[in-house]
């Protein structure tokens, strides 16, 4: 019995930042799309080169190469445990897909974890992120600096500063990802399988929210 889990939020909610500490408990694999998009851009695969065309304007990538690259990784042997879904389902169609790709694999969500942040808070996180260019670990210049400055504390990496986390990128992600998540919030909320948590507190107070969800799943199946 698994740990399937979706962790929902608007872009700069928290949702990566939180996904390192579970991995890091719990130790189901975190399934980021924008991660995958980025590694393929990096890489400069088709997938990349097509999704970039997207995410540089801010939109979303479609929702068919969407689904195929979640459909593909959630056929791998480490899903089987369970899995954190970061960053999708992002519309309806997407969620649709994944209630029919989890059917067949006969492994329901357990639980959609929806971390709520107000959109003036998210500008700010989201101009102010830092990234490791080595382990892909998460800062903040303000309210999660790293030790050094542009150093990562843990491999002494170089940090660097998402492409699309400019002011103009940002409006344009939060207007477009605002449209799409409130169909999706009532979606899983008429499954019962929606959990709110006030995102704008302290990421340690954030995560013991979160936490406390998983330890009683855990604890129910084990
Ligand atoms: P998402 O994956 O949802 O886009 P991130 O986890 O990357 O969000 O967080 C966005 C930015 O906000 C990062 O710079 C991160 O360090 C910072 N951050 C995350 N959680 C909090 C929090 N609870 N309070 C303040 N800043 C936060
Ligand atoms: P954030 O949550 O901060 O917006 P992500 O890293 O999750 O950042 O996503 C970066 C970009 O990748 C998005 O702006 C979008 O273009 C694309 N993307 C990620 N996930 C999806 C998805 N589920 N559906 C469509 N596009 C996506």
């Amino acid at each position: 019995m698994g740990m399937n889990i979706v962790l929902m939020g608007l872009p700069g909610a928290g949702k990566g930042t939180l996904a390192e500490k579970i991995v890091e408990k719990y130790g189901i694999p975190h399934i980021s799309t924008g991660d995958m998009f980025r590694a393929a851009m990096k890489e400069e695969t088709p997938l990349g080169l097509e999704a970039k065309s997207y995410i540089d304007k801010g939109e979303l990538v479609p929702d068919e190469v969407t689904i195929g690259i979640v459909r593909e990784r959630l056929s791998k042997s480490d899903c089987e445990r369970g899995f954190l879904l970061d960053g999708f389902p992002r519309t309806v169609a997407q969620a649709e897909a994944l209630e029919e790709i989890l059917e067949e694999m006969g492994r329901p969500i357990d639980y959609v974890i929806n971390i709520q942040v107000r959109k003036e808070e998210l500008m700010e996180r989201l101009t102010g992120r830092r990234i490791c260019s080595v382990c892909g670990t998460t800062y903040h210049l303000v309210f999660n600096p790293p030790k050094t400055p542009g150093i990562c504390d843990k491999d002494g990496g170089e940090l660097y500063q998402r492409a699309d986390d400019n002011e103009e990128t940002v409006t344009k992600r939060l207007e477009v990802n605002m449209k799409q998540m409130a169909p999706l919030l009532a979606f899983y909320d008429s499954k019962e399988v929606l959990v709110n948590v006030n995102g704008e507190r302290d990421i340690e107070d954030v995560f013991a929210d979160v936490d406390v969800i998983l330890l009683e799943h855990h604890h129910h199946h084990h």
